[in-house]
């Protein structure tokens, strides 16, 4: 049976990184005779010019019927206007509640080749392996009321901070079935000394981590958090918390890697596909980059990556995913960079040798 994979390549480098993503997937699923179905669709900015919408009605369509995802990203300038009633992220919005996405993952490693690259000192970032579990669907970004009004002593404004149970259940039990995954340790992020909505996200993390008790637990306020993530990041396994904090600290998380280029991220829902595994999304966490688009010069191994997390994640090739991640090692090993990895004197590459140079390691190794 075939495994459904729709390839949305969004706007800007969305092509050509998306493209390369694609070709290993390929490359890989012939190599170790996995049958992998393409479906492609137009979102973002180029749907809203073809189709005069940002997520064409078949495209949601594909997307429910998939297995798993993999996407670029969407907008660039000529649809910047955030009074527009048609934006392309509403793709974006418009995927994740349908196939209700509640989990985002987003793993950071330090490549001992590129620690350079990071604006932290090496003794800092070197041995790096962490991801943060950011929640997706609740807290102060969907909470109501959410308003601007007039009251009486001029003007107001209110956000709320809302979750249920269930939510806060679901994303730490994801987070602690991860971290047995990997190396056991688990830290749950909140601000339970002010927020009632942080009180319940603890105690129910707290209470959670009796039935796992296998898993090292621990829990931080995010003030503190921001802080340990850049000076000790090597202590931290899996990050598990709420959305506001996830889409501050996850920001923060990325610098640790050193450049965007190489970071993937996977959003996984509750929905379960027809290999046994959770539907997800898998994105580059970079934009559409349209000050380089169609130059051949982005990099294109978050992209790949993203694509080694798809056949982890929703497909649990995990041998196939690790295939990828060692090509892009040994790639990155051997020197090759694409321009935005910098280095003094490299002779940089572009998005497509970089492409090929992956696939042929792969082609290399024994499977
Ligand atoms: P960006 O990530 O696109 O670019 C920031 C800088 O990093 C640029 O200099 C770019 O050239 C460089 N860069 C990014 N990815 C790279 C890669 N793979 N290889 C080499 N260099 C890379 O962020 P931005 O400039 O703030 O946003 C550009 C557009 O992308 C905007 O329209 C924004 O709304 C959109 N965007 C979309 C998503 C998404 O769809 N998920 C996410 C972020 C930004």
């Amino acid at each position: 049976m075939a495994y459904k994979i729709l390839v949305l390549k969004g706007d800007g480098i969305g092509p050509e990184v998306v493209g390369e993503a694609q070709q290993i997937l390929k490359t890989v699923a012939r190599q170790s005779a996995i049958d992998l179905e393409f479906k492609e669709g137009i979102i973002g900015g180029h749907a809203i010019d073809a189709f005069g919408t940002p997520l064409p009605d078949d495209v949601l369509k594909n997307a429910q019927d998939a297995d798993a995802i993999l996407l670029g990203a969407v907008g660039g300038p000529k649809w910047d206007n955030p009074a527009a009633d048609k934006r392309p992220e509403q793709a974006l919005l418009g995927l994740r509640k349908a196939l209700g996405l509640f989990a985002n993952l987003r793993p950071v490693r330090a490549v001992k080749e590129l620690i350079g690259a990071s604006p932290l000192k090496p003794d800092i970032v070197n041995g790096v392996d962490l991801v943060v579990i950011r929640e997706l669907t609740g807290g102060i970004y969907y909470g109501q009321p959410s308003e601007k009004r007039q009251g009486k002593d001029g003007r107001e404004a209110v956000d709320t901070c809302f979750y249920t149970e269930q939510e806060i259940t679901r994303v730490l039990r994801f987070g602690f079935e991860l971290a047995r995954e990997r190396r056991k340790k688990l830290t749950s992020v909140d601000k339970a000394n002010v927020m009632s909505s942080s009180r319940l996200w603890r105690e129910i993390a707290t209470e959670l981590s009796r039935e796992y008790k296998d898993v090292a637990f621990e829990s931080q306020l995010v003030d503190s958090m921001a802080m340990h993530l850049i000076r000790r990041p090597r202590d931290f396994d899996v990050i598990v918390t709420e959305n506001m904090f996830g889409d501050i600290l996850t920001d923060e998380a990325s610098v640790l890697a050193g450049s965007m280029g190489l970071l993937p991220s996977a959003s996984l829902g509750e929905e379960i596909n027809s290999a046994g595994y959770r539907v997800g999304l898998f994105e580059p966490i970079h934009g559409s980059a349209p000050d380089i688009a169609g130059r051949d010069e982005a990099n294109p191994l978050a992209a790949i990556l993203s694509a080694a997390m798809l056949l982890e994640h929703s497909l649990g090739l995990r041998a196939e995913a690790e295939l990828i991640t060692q090509a892009v090692d040994a790639v990155i090993k051997e020197g090759h960079r694409t321009r935005d990895l910098g280095g003094a004197g490299t002779k940089f590459i572009g998005c497509k040798a970089m492409g090929r140079l992956v696939r042929e390691k792969i082609e290399a190794s024994e499977t």
